[in-house]
């Protein structure tokens, strides 16, 4: 199937001719990967940090069994289910106050999108239609549909190839720690009036760069937002159900945003699903018997039973096993078992934050060849950028966790000489 198939396919990224082929995958388990040639690799990405109970997990096969006879889908236009409505519930319980209504998409990139609509939308229903724009923040991420691009780091490479396709919609792009009261006063202050929302990843920033920053710019954000009278929006699809250490970021701040988006780890890794939720103060604004003023958005699968079914279960293995627990133990196994990187020539920095290990280089010129040796020592690694980051599932046995550190150690230690 890999060779009819591959001439057909197009891959995410990677469809350059320099570009290995991918490796044919047969099956998953727990935290590894089985390949088409009986090789096992333990996985330190958690298929893009979704994968939080390990593939497969037998809670969540079951209840999308389940669910699968009962109702696979149905159109949500009209028509309300236990699936969607029981995880909109528990999704708010789970929140802080006062984030409260949830809709429902299928993609990180889209749930983000949803955000900024209603955003715009927001002060467009309320008669300031002029608010377009966002403040996001030097390396960020926020997706890959054409909205979310421009809201990226501009300097993301594939995504500047793009964003500029759309009016600039970023009025200022400050790294998220230096981001000084001055600073932020000054780019508010120039455009206070244009702007509809900051838009921010707490804590972490994922793929732009797996960059942390202290919980307290996330207050000064907030303070800032409240001053300007801006809405401030939250994406955690990255940092969302327990990455960081806490089960959403904006905890370990204690500040709430208006609008919190959230996907991946939503169904424990198994299907695609991402919702956004809002505040009932924004979800106002759009309650109103004109028809214009309702959120301009209602994707086809969206609160697909399946996907639903499969995060209500998520969610039970939240409650039922201790995930956050682990998540710390993974952090602190991290910190120890990283730290001898940080003595390898060309090693910029060694960090942690939750189950998020990452050693930044100074650069990568070969990345192919790292990524082979990482294969080679049976671990799952992908590095990106100047970036070899862990980013296992909770659930990781203590010695798999050790696999993944011990290779990282091996495998950047020979590289560095
Ligand atoms: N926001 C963040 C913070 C992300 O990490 C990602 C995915 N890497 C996205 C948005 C986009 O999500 P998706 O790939 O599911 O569209």
């Amino acid at each position: 199937w890999l060779t009819k198939g591959l001439p057909h396919i197009w891959l995410p990224y990677t469809q350059m001719l320099t570009s290995p082929p991918p490796l044919p995958v047969v099956a998953t388990q727990g935290s590894r990967i089985k390949l088409a040639d009986g090789r096992e690799l333990v996985d330190g990405v958690a298929s893009w940090w979704t994968a939080c109970h390990g593939y497969n997990h037998p809670h969540i096969a079951g209840a999308v069994t389940r669910q699968l006879r009962d109702m696979p889908h149905v159109m949500f236009g009209g028509l309300a289910h236990a699936p969607a409505l029981t995880l909109a519930r528990r999704l708010v319980e789970l929140l802080p106050k006062p984030l409260d209504r949830v809709f429902f998409c299928d993609s990180g990139s889209v749930a983000v999108e949803v955000a900024m609509k209603m955003a715009v939308q927001f002060w467009l229903n309320q008669g300031a239609g002029g608010r377009t724009k966002f403040l996001s923040f030097k390396g960020g991420y926020h997706g890959d549909t054409f909205a979310t691009m421009a809201v990226c780091d501009p300097e993301e490479g594939m995504h500047s190839l793009f964003s500029n396709v759309l009016t600039k919609q970023v009025i200022a792009d400050l790294p998220v720690d230096e981001a000084s009261e001055w600073a932020f006063d000054a780019a508010l202050d120039a455009h206070a009036g244009a702007l509809a929302a900051i838009l921010v990843e707490p804590l972490a920033q994922g793929a732009g760069g797996m960059i942390f920053h202290d919980p307290a710019v996330l207050r000064k954000l907030r303070r800032a937002a409240d001053r300007h009278g801006i809405l401030l929006i939250f994406d955690e699809v990255f940092t969302g159900f327990g990455r960081t250490g806490t089960m959403f970021a904006c905890e370990a701040a204690g500040v709430v945003p208006d609008i919190i988006a959230l996907s991946k780890a939503l169904t424990g890794g198994t299907m695609g699903l991402a919702a956004t939720v809002a505040t009932s103060t924004v979800f106002e604004a759009f309650s109103s018997t004109d028809p214009m003023r309702a959120l301009m958005h209602g994707p086809t699968f969206m609160a697909n039973p399946l996907a639903c079914a499969a995060a209500n279960a998520s969610l039970d293995l939240f409650a039922s096993e201790p995930r956050l627990r682990q998540v710390a133990a993974i952090a602190a196994a991290l910190a120890r078992d990283l730290e001898p990187c940080r003595d390898f020539a060309g090693v910029r920095d060694v960090r942690v934050q939750g189950a998020i290990g990452v050693v930044e280089l100074d650069q990568i010129n070969d990345m192919n060849e790292l990524k082979r040796r990482f294969v080679e020592s049976g671990v799952w690694v992908r590095p990106f950028r100047n970036i070899v980051y862990l980013t296992p599932a909770f659930t990781i046995a203590e010695a798999e966790l050790k696999r993944l550190t011990d290779a990282v150690v091996a495998v950047l230690g020979a590289w560095s000489k």
